[in-house]
Formats: C-alpha cells, structure tokens, sequence
C-alpha cells in the first residue's frame, strides 16, 4: 500500500487515532484477523470525509467497521484503511420520545439511556453486541424487535463524499438487510422514535432478555453471532444441529453445542478454519434438506 502516513495532515486529524499493521484479532469480537495496513479512529465526521478523499485520491482501498460483532477478517488481514467508527464518535440527545445518537454509539448503552429517560421498544436491542452505525446497517433485530421498528432515518455518508440523510422508507429495511449494503453510504447518526413507557416493565424486560440470551447463546466464547441468515421457512441453528452438526469443529472453529446456530472461538481459530466450517456446514444442509445456509456474517481482508 502506498505510505500513507507521508500524505496525512495531522492537523487535519486532530484528536483522530492512527494505528498501523494493527491485528484485527484484537478488535473483532471473534477475535480473529490478521493485521490491517491502518486502523483509523475518526473523532469527527469531517475526519472521516478526509479519510475517504484521501483513500479515494490514491486508490486505497477503505472499510468500515462499527464493534466488529459481525466480522470475519482474513488472516492476512485487511490491504488498506479500516475505519473504526466507536466510541469516540457516541453522543446523543433525547428529546421527549425522539433520540438521536451517533453511529458509533453502542447498542447496551444507548439503551440503558433509553430506559433511564422511560422510553420503550429499544429492548430488543440491548443484549446485541454492536454500534448503532452497524445495526442500521445490518437491520439488526432480536426476540421480534428490529432497527426498522424504531428509526425515522440515518445522516450518512456517500462513497463520494455526500452528506445526505435518508428516511427510514430509502433505508428499505428488511431481514438483516438495508439500502446501505448496496450504495455502502456510511452512517453518521440516526434518529430513532419510541413510546413512553414505565421503567420497572423496560427493566425487567432488558434484563429478561439478557438472561435469555445467556441460557440459549455461547455468549461467553468468541463468536461473530449467528453465523448465517435464517432460511425462510427454517432456523439455520436447527438444521446445522438436524444435520448432526453440533460440536463439529475445523480446528479451533466449532459448531457450539450450546446454539448450532452459532460458531465459536475455542482459542486459536483462524479464519481458514471458520470459513472452512461454514463450507462444511452448508455442504451438509444442502444435501440432507436442500436448503441454502447465507452467511450473516461480512468477511473482509486478503484472500
Ligand atoms: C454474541 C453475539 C450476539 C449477537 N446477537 C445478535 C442479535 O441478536 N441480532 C442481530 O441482529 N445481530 C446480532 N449479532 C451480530 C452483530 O452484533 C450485529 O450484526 C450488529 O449490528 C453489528 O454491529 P457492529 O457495530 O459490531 O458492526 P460490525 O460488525 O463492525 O460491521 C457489520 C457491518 O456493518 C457495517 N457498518 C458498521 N458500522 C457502520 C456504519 N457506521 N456505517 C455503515 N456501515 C457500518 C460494516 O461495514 C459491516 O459490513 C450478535 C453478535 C454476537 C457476537
């Protein structure tokens, strides 16, 4: 890759974090990847539009990533600059029952301050690992709530630069699916509406959930979350177990015995073996039931 660092203006970056040849095990929650050329910590969204010119102008290759609770990133890693859109970019204002966050805000905190202003119907969301900026994207969901139910419309960020902001119908949520994954815009911030509620029943639901997800999901062990999308008409976790897939491992990579559903860590997974698994798994699946397993998980880097 081009050096990079002789045409960056720190001044121009100001409050921003730089971190070369840096190992995306470190920042994945699968903690699996090799090393991208740069990890950028944007503190502003001009830093992040400089970024992407500064890409764009010397054909360097760019990605976006929010928690990496959905990622899969090569051993190799990633030739090129990932932007890590987190906590330094997570304010947010509520006002009545409208709430607007940055995209790098995490879902679990977003939510307790959604609780502690007695708004309902963000739930759903506080047990998933992610940023604001990835669940719109992603049209993240759990226990029958979903990003869609709650946004009126996302400030993003086109490839080329353009601020816009798109409503809730031009985001075209569906099943883990938006508008963003076709034009790539990157979301800044969101607005989303909820409904007055009573913070004893919000608390005891979060916390219901919580506990739910700790007795059904390997939570505890690495892992990128559900590993593939749900079939229509199937749950991806019951057919890998249906196919006598459960515990089947590629070296560190196994199919959880906890939730089928999901692939996990044990140690020293790498890529090679996660994606050799998920080849496995949906080897196995199309030939006992004839149905296709889509991973739900963005794999990304050096192949
Ligand atoms: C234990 C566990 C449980 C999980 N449970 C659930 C669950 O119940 N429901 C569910 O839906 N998911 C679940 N997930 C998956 C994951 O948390 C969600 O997909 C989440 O929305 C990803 O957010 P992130 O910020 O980590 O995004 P990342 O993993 O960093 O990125 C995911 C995708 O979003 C894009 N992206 C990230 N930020 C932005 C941004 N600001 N603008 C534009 N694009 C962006 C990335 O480019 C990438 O393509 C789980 C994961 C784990 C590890």
């Amino acid at each position: 890759m081009i050096n990079l660092q002789e045409h960056i203006d720190k001044k121009m970056f100001e409050g921003a974090g730089f971190f070369y040849n840096e190992p995306m095990s470190r920042h994945t929650s699968f903690k699996i990847g090799g090393p991208a050329d740069l990890l950028f910590v944007p503190k502003t969204n001009k830093h992040i539009e400089d970024m992407i010119r500064l890409c764009i102008e010397f054909g360097i290759p760019y990605y976006i990533m929010g928690n990496g609770s959905n990622l899969l990133v090569s051993d190799l890693g990633y030739r090129g600059v990932i932007i890590w859109i987190c906590k330094n970019m997570s304010a947010y204002k509520i006002e009545g029952n409208r709430i607007y966050a940055q995209g790098g805000i995490l879902l679990s905190s977003l939510s307790k301050h959604i609780y502690r202003a007695g708004l309902r119907g963000f739930e759903f969301a506080s047990g998933i690992p992610g940023t604001l900026g990835g669940a719109v994207y992603m049209n993240a969901g759990a226990y029958g709530g979903e990003i869609k139910d709650v946004i009126v419309e996302a400030e993003t960020l086109t490839r080329k630069g353009e601020l816009r902001t798109l409503t809730k119908e031009a985001l075209e949520l569906g099943y883990r699916h938006s508008s963003l994954q076709i034009h790539e815009d990157i979301v800044l911030s969101a607005t989303l509406v909820l409904e007055q509620g009573d913070k004893k029943t919000i608390k005891a639901l979060m916390q219901d959930l919580g506990q739910r997800r700790k007795d059904k999901q390997p939570i505890e062990m690495p892992s990128a979350g559900s590993t593939f999308k749900r079939p229509e008409g199937y749950y991806a976790g019951k057919l890998i177990m249906d196919a006598g897939l459960s515990g089947f491992h590629v070296g560190d990579a196994r199919v959880s015995l906890k939730h089928c559903g999901f692939v996990v860590n044990e140690g020293q997974a790498t890529c090679k073996d996660v994606l050799e698994l998920i080849d496995y798994i949906q080897n196995e699946v199309k030939s006992k039931f004839d149905v296709d397993l889509e991973p739900e998980v963005r794999i990304i880097g050096e192949f």
